[in-house]
């Protein structure tokens, strides 16, 4: 973990994994959990292709997969890798064809669906020799919807092992060939399946396993599922890359994944608000000052991460925050500033953001 936060609030260490190369992005072993998403631009449309990666990697998407449908897509990928600013992977389902020119174009890997891959396992030998000597990395990544037809029956009986089933049984098509630089994803669109799947495969192997809850839906309910599904494995010290897929603009995916690492302390955050949810106590308009104050300590870099608590009333709101290095608590016409739960000034309502934020810039 790359956060200084002492261990109460750290999870359990992360399972020991094997370390694979995304282009210049490490995934497993000691690197950090890295966050992923995949365009929704037409990738044959070069410019319009670019010009989502610059905006997913300036909101901290760190590796970037493209779909590969066609040749003329598959003809835009080496453009596409010399101008993005991350390493490109390129998403190639049916034609094996496609895995051999995103080879050539340098994309930094390949993900490959063995189970609709056209002739996989007379192609493996060839894909795993190409990726080798170009020191491209593969992922394996199982869909229930294109499962081998001998896994169906599995499949309707327990999912979660079937797409285990199909990982091993790709897992070991690859290293039979002296093939080791890939990871695996076994997405379900069910949070539950999808645990119980990772779960299982993380038990077999030392693959770094890529995390997603595929088909999760829309903003709020694709939310729910892929991060409780994605925490739930976390705490478990399993994934070693993550995608919170959303039927949505991928920038949410980018920013629900960042927000993730933080909450579980994977990744720093420069200022933590911790807000009060209000009760009968307070007579502020706390939403608004919390939005406020959120706005406000954005693009703030302090010298050490701080927690800062906006709470609604100045009886309780510093007791209940004295874990926060700084806060204030909102009271009818006045305000109190605190630190560590004990009270440093009165101001009055009017001032109160201005003062907060001079405070954390000191601090
Ligand atoms: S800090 Fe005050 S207003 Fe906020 S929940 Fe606690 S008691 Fe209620």
């Amino acid at each position: 973990m790359n956060d200084a936060t002492s261990d109460i609030f750290s999870l359990r260490g992360r399972r020991s994994t094997r370390c694979i190369n995304v282009g210049n992005v490490q995934v497993g072993g000691d690197s950090d959990i890295t966050i992923q998403s995949m365009t929704t631009a037409i990738t044959r449309d070069t410019l319009s292709t670019l010009k989502q990666i610059e905006t997913l990697t300036d909101v901290g998407c760190e590796i970037i997969r493209v779909a590969v449908p066609k040749d003329a897509d598959a003809d835009a990928l080496a453009e596409i890798v010399a101008n993005s600013p991350i390493p490109v992977v390129a998403d190639v389902h049916f034609h094996s064809k496609f895995v051999y020119k995103a080879i050539d174009a340098g994309c930094g890997g390949v993900r490959v669906n063995p189970g609709n891959i056209l002739h996989f396992e007379t192609e493996v030998p060839k894909i795993c020799a190409t990726a080798k000597s170009a020191g491209v990395s593969l992922r394996i990544g199982v869909n229930a919807g294109s499962l081998d037809d001998s896994l169906r029956a599995l499949y309707f009986e327990s999912p979660a092992e079937a797409l285990v089933e199909s990982a091993l049984r790709e897992a070991k098509m690859f290293e039979d060939n002296g093939f080791y630089d890939f990871k695996i994803s076994v997405k379900h669109h069910d949070p539950i399946v999808t645990v119980k799947a990772y779960e299982m495969l993380a038990k077999q192997g030392d693959w770094p396993l890529h995390l997603g809850v595929t088909e999760a839906g829309l903003l709020f309910d694709g939310t729910i599922k892929g991060v409780s599904a994605i925490a739930i494995l976390l705490s478990l010290g399993i994934g070693d890359t993550i995608r919170l897929s959303l039927t949505a603009n991928p920038i949410e995916e980018i920013k629900l994944a960042k927000g993730l690492l933080q909450a579980l302390r994977f990744r720093t955050k420069p200022v933590e608000i911790i807000a009060c949810p209000t009760c009968g106590r307070c007579e502020i308009e706390l939403i608004e000052l919390a939005e406020k104050v959120e706005n406000a300590i954005k693009d703030l870099k302090p010298s050490r991460p701080l927690k800062v608590a906006v709470m609604g009333c100045a009886v309780n709101g510093p007791g209940e925050a004295k874990e926060a290095d700084l806060g204030l608590a909102g009271g009818k016409g006045r305000g109190i500033l605190f630190a560590k739960g004990k009270v440093i000034k009165t101001v009055k309502e009017g001032d109160m953001l201005d003062e907060l934020i001079k405070l954390i810039n000191q601090a």
